[in-house]
């Protein structure tokens, strides 16, 4: 059996929300899948037993789900997913709002809240089987799993986490710069002021300084 075949499925990312002995936990999930529609929406997590996310939504039955979008911060997903709840505050480093008492994040692409209605153990995960009892659409388009291992922001979550380590605080978000005349909006590893002054847009040609700050 070539047990790379199964890298083929595809996933989505999400962050979960939850709480343990009253305290917001979390943490960076794939397995999680829509499973019918009526009468009620219901949805299947699979989690990995070892992880305090686990615990959580054992304790209190519920969790919450923002999924991540194709525009998310590297570092939501080096936050929630490169370290444990049981070390770090996680989502007292991200912009969150709450549903109830439960974090969700802010800027996803929608958020869901589910309720676990049964569970199965498997080797090292469980299966939590959910209603959905309340969800909300925000704005973006959903990241998918293999683009965030393959567009080079897996290398960016690990750099915004190597910052977030050294200067113990999240790193701080750069600012945006937009041609003025195309709108297309730099993004690369130099940062903008220190470009050549004979730089150009490379979608419309426009010069340096047709840029904005944003
Ligand atoms: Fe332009």
């Amino acid at each position: 059996m070539d047990a790379k075949a199964l890298y083929k499925i595809s996933y989505g990312l999400y962050v979960l929300g939850c709480k343990i002995d009253g305290k917001d936990a979390g943490c960076v999930v794939d397995a999680f899948i829509q499973s019918t529609s009526s009468p009620v929406p219901t949805v299947i997590l699979c989690s990995i037993q070892a992880n305090q996310t686990n615990e959580a939504i054992k304790q209190t039955g519920e969790f919450t789900v923002s999924v991540l979008g194709t525009n998310v911060d590297p570092f939501v997903i080096a936050n929630f997913g490169f370290q444990s709840g049981r070390t770090a505050d996680k989502w007292a480093n991200v912009p969150h709002s709450r549903s109830g008492d439960l974090p969700v994040l802010d800027n996803a692409v929608s958020y869901m809240r589910c309720k676990v209605t049964e569970s199965k153990e498997l080797s090292t995960h469980t299966v939590f089987f959910c209603d959905v009892v309340d969800a909300w659409l925000g704005e973006g388009e959903p990241l998918i799993y293999g683009d965030y291992q393959n567009s080079g922001m897996k290398g960016k979550a690990q750099a915004a986490f190597q910052e977030f380590k050294e200067k113990g605080k999240p790193p701080e978000k750069k600012a945006k710069w937009v041609c003025s005349v195309c709108g297309y909006v730099y993004d690369g590893d130099v940062p903008f002021e220190d470009l050549p002054d004979d730089w150009t847009c490379p979608l419309c040609g426009a010069p340096k300084s047709e840029f904005e700050k944003q």
